[in-house]
């Protein structure tokens, strides 16, 4: 079992952020070998049964895809090896932290991940990373991309914040992208982020994040004025296409479509502010300016615990007070469909399909029952035109990436 050690090793100077403390649990081992198959499994019991259920669960299913795939193959140059491993926290005598690492080595590809569990034993749950980086997932998106540049725009599992591990200075992420593990170690004061002890109402799961390969084509997708009673649809169809989109929204909207809103984070959009109430804003003064932008800006954040970064003006209209007295990101378009205005549903297909280049922000309105319709032969029609969908923020990632490279 050379190999083994040598594993072990790697295990220790990887898990930077799990620091073997303390050894209360139990060990259990599966070792197994056959002609194709060599497997060393280590996995711990804790004696808390949600804990250890959901360890079995998850040790028990990577058991058996391996044997299932593995089993039966004969003449292999190398033996098929599956090593998982794990480290143990204790932190506050309250919290349990576990890192399982899996490696697989087929003898084409070597597959590494890691699967975390963090407990908290007095309340006998388990503690989600927004509980950590209370919601701040864009000051999370930013650091990440610091740090791994490009390969950010791999992320292709929509739970890439799922694998953490933390104590009470650093959060340690653990991103799989391309069979192999980015460990990413965020210091939480650096953050201004705390643990927080008491609980917070969990409003959205992790964003929704998707391979987006820089070289292709993107288009960012907006819908403005709602929510409305068609913005469900909208969210629906999106998710069915696996495509996202930016929302600018009315603010006077978000308590009655609060459920809305938050469906709508948990599928991946972004959503922009767009006033309070809709008000031609270069026709107004500068306080009453910077009253629609705030006033908007505070209902999203205490209804959904999210913040915006962008803005797009009312009718369009921008003049230079608003530059100056707007902190967030002006958007415009570069494709109008004109939904609110022509009734035809091919129109407004045709007008958003046509003449798209490549970064174009398309305007449409979450209003009107023909725009959900139109959305339907809308989406096939850009992708199979080579088109990828991206929120306006990503698009703008994008584009200064291009830019610098
Ligand atoms: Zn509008």
């Amino acid at each position: 079992m050379k190999k083994k050690i040598i594993f072990l090793i790697f295990l220790f100077l990887f898990f930077s952020g799990c620091n073997n403390n303390n050894n209360f649990e139990n060990v259990e081992t599966i070792i197994e070998e056959n002609n194709s198959i060599i497997i060393g499994i280590n996995y711990p019991t804790t004696g808390y049964k949600k804990l250890d259920n959901k360890i079995n669960y998850d040790i028990d299913k990577i058991y058996n895809d391996f044997k299932n795939k593995y089993d039966h193959f004969y003449d292999l140059p190398n033996k098929i090896e599956l090593n998982i491993d794990y480290i143990y926290n204790l932190l506050d005598e309250n919290i349990i932290t576990i890192c399982l690492n899996i490696y697989i080595n087929d003898n084409i590809n070597k597959i590494n991940y890691v699967l975390t569990y963090n407990f908290n034993i007095k309340k006998n749950s388990f503690i989600a990373i927004n509980d950590i980086i209370d919601n701040n997932i864009k000051k999370i998106d930013e650091y990440i991309y610091n740090q791994i540049g490009n390969y950010f725009y791999k992320i292709n599992n929509k739970d890439y914040l799922k694998n953490f591990s933390f104590d009470d200075k650093n959060l340690y992420l653990y991103i799989n992208i391309d069979n192999d593990i980015f460990d990413i170690v965020v210091p939480l004061n650096e953050l201004k982020l705390n643990f927080k002890k008491k609980d917070k109402e969990k409003l959205y799961a992790i964003k929704t994040s998707k391979y987006i390969d820089v070289d292709k084509k993107i288009v960012a997708l907006t819908f403005d004025d709602g929510p409305t009673k068609y913005t469900n649809q909208i969210l629906d169809i999106l998710k069915k296409e696996e495509a996202v989109a930016t929302f600018f929204i009315v603010g006077n909207k978000t308590e009655i479509y609060r459920d809305t809103l938050i469906k709508s984070i948990q599928y991946g959009n972004e959503i922009g502010n767009h006033s309070f109430n809709h008000k031609w804003l270069t026709r107004v003064t500068n306080n009453e300016l910077k009253e629609q932008i705030d006033k908007t800006q505070k209902i999203i954040r205490e209804n959904i615990d999210y913040t915006p970064t962008l803005f797009r003006p009312t009718y369009g209209s921008i003049n230079t007070s608003m530059k100056k007295n707007i902190d967030l990101d002006i958007v415009l378009w570069d494709v109008d469909t004109m939904d609110w205005k022509y009734k035809n549903i091919n129109t407004i297909v045709n007008r958003a399909t046509s003449n798209i280049k490549d970064m174009d922000i398309i305007l449409m309105h979450d209003t009107k029952i023909r725009t959900v319709e139109a959305l339907k032969k809308i989406i096939p029609i850009l992708k199979k035109k080579g088109f990828t969908f991206v929120t306006v923020s990503d698009l703008k990632k994008i584009k200064s990436l291009r830019e610098n490279e």
